[in-house]
């Protein structure tokens, strides 16, 4: 289960990144996730339980948003969004794709803390 080694990078790097604001907890982290980064999300969020406590994110909301595949075509040298997983073909020109530029990815996207202010 790499969640947990996922999850617990985004919680160090999220606690390195609040430690600059004493007493201050997160309120909400949120990802970008793609549909390819072969991460399932269930057990992110199970993972993220498990490591967030007694931790500044004990209390933060993980909040996924899905990012689509998209895909450059060589043929008509356009970017292109791919529906389904099935077929690795431009919509456009039916040409075959194979240059990945998102969906892969797992980032954080954004943190948003309460400072206690
Ligand atoms: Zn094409």
């Amino acid at each position: 289960m790499h969640e947990l080694s996922i999850c617990t990078s985004i919680v160090e790097a999220v606690t390195q990144s609040v430690a600059a604001y004493p007493g201050a907890t997160v309120k909400k982290v949120s990802l970008r996730l793609g549909v390819l980064s072969d991460i399932v999300e269930d057990s992110l969020r199970f993972c993220w339980e498990l490591t967030t406590k007694d931790t500044p994110l004990e209390s933060a909301e993980l909040a996924v948003a899905a990012v689509p595949i998209v895909m450059r075509c060589d043929h008509c040298q356009a970017d292109v969004t791919l529906e389904s997983l099935q077929s690795f073909r431009c919509p456009l020109c039916h040409e075959p794709v194979n240059e990945l530029l998102h969906g892969r990815e797992m980032e954080i996207e954004s943190i948003e803390i309460d400072d206690g202010k």
